[in-house]
C-alpha cells in the first residue's frame, strides 16, 4: 500500500511532469472505484491549466485553473494504486487493465505535434483508490480532508502537539500513530519503524508516554518519512519514461517485515504481534 513518502514521491514527480501544462483529453474507464470517478470530470477539466501539484496526507491534489473557476482534482491511491507519467500524447498510450483515470496533457502554448506532451495515468487493480474534483477553495472543507490531523513533516508538529494529541488516549502507541485525527498519513510500516528508532514499543498505552519521548518519537517519524522519501527521489530520476510506474522503491527496513531476524542494534530476534488487526514489528530488547 502506498504510504506518504510513496504519494509524495508520486506528487512530486506529478509536478514536476505536468505543472504549467493544459489538460487536452481525458480518459476513464467507466468503473467505480471507492467511488464513482465523475461522469462529467472531461467536460470540467478540459482546457483547464494545471498550476501545480501538492499533496495533503495520502491524497493527491492537482490545482488547476479553467475559464470558470479554480478547480482541485483529489486522487487518492488506495491499497493498489500507482501512477505513470509519458512523455507522450495520449494518442499514442495503449491502456492497459485497470487503468481509471488517463489525463493527457500538452504544453499551453503549444498548438501543434507531439512536442511537449505529457500523459498520467492512475492505475488500481483493487480500486479503493479516488478521483474526485471539487472547488479549489473547498479542499478544506472536504469529507476527505477536514479531519485530518497535522501533517508529520509540517512545522506545526512536534513532541508537544503529539503529547497533547495522545496523553487522554489509553490504546496502543502503535495505533494511536495510525490514526489519522492525531497526524496524517502514518502507516503500517513506518509506525513500526519510527517506534523503534525512538526505542518505544508498540504496546504502550499512548497515554503513558512522556513529553520527552513524545518529542523523540516525532523525530523518528520525520526522520524515517524524510530517508524514505529521499530513497524515492533517487529512484526518480528517469520518471518520465514510457512504461516506467514510479512511487515504489526499496527500503532499508529495521522491523518492518521482519519477524525473526535479528534486530540491527542487539541481534535479538524481532517479534511480531498484531494490534487492531494490523501486524506490529519490534525489538523487545531495544524497544521499552
Ligand atoms: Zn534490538
Amino acid at each position: 500500500m502506498p504510504e506518504l513518502p510513496e504519494v509524495e514521491t508520486v506528487k512530486a514527480a506529478l509536478d514536476d511532469a505536468v505543472k504549467g501544462k493544459t489538460i487536452h483529453h481525458i480518459i476513464t474507464s467507466g468503473k467505480n472505484m471507492r467511488w464513482p470517478i465523475p461522469s462529467d470530470l472531461e467536460k470540467r477539466i478540459n482546457g483547464a491549466l494545471i498550476t501545480h501539484v501538492r499533496r495533503r496526507a495520502k491524497y493527491i491534489l492537482m490545482e488547476m485553473k479553467t475559464q470558470k473557476q479554480d478547480l482541485c482534482l483529489i486522487l487518492h491511491l488506495g491499497m493498489s494504486g500507482s501512477v505513470r507519467i509519458y512523455p507522450e500524447s495520449i494518442t499514442d498510450i495503449i491502456p492497459k487493465k485497470h487503468d481509471h483515470l488517463i489525463i493527457g496533457c500538452r504544453d499551453s502554448h503549444q498548438s501543434g505535434h507531439k512536442h511537449g506532451h505529457i500523459t498520467a495515468v492512475l492505475n488500481d487493480p483493487r480500486r479503493f483508490g479516488g478521483v474526485a474534483l471539487i472547488p479549489a477553495d473547498a479542499v478544506d472543507a472536504h469529507p476527505l480532508i477536514k479531519n485530518l490531523g497535522p501533517e508529520p513533516l509540517g512545522n506545526q508538529w512536534n513532541g508537544d502537539a503529539l503529547h497533547a494529541a495522545i496523553t487522554t488516549r489509553q490504546a496502543p502507541i502503535k495505533s494511536v500513530l495510525l490514526d489519522q485525527h492525531v497526524v496524517a498519513g502514518i502507516g503500517n510500516i513506518y509506525a513500526s519503524e519510527a517506534l523503534y528508532l525512538a526505542g518505544i514499543t508498540p504496546r504502550r498505552k499512548a497515554s503513558r508516554i512522556s513529553k520527552a519521548k513524545a518529542n523523540d518519537l516525532t523525530r523518528s517519524v520525520r526522520q524515517v518519512l524524510e530517508k524514505a522519501i529521499a530513497a524515492g527521489g533517487t529512484s526518480l530520476r528517469d520518471h518520465v519514461q514510457p512504461g516506467g510506474e514510479i512511487g515504489y522503491f526499496a527500503q532499508q527496513l529495521h522491523v518492518y517485515g521482519r519477524e525473526g531476524k535479528p534486530c540491527h542494534y542487539c541481534a535479538k530476534p524481532i517479534k511480531m504481534i498484531r494490534q487492531s488487526g494490523r501486524a506490529s514489528f519490534y525489538c523487545s530488547q531495544c524497544q521499552r
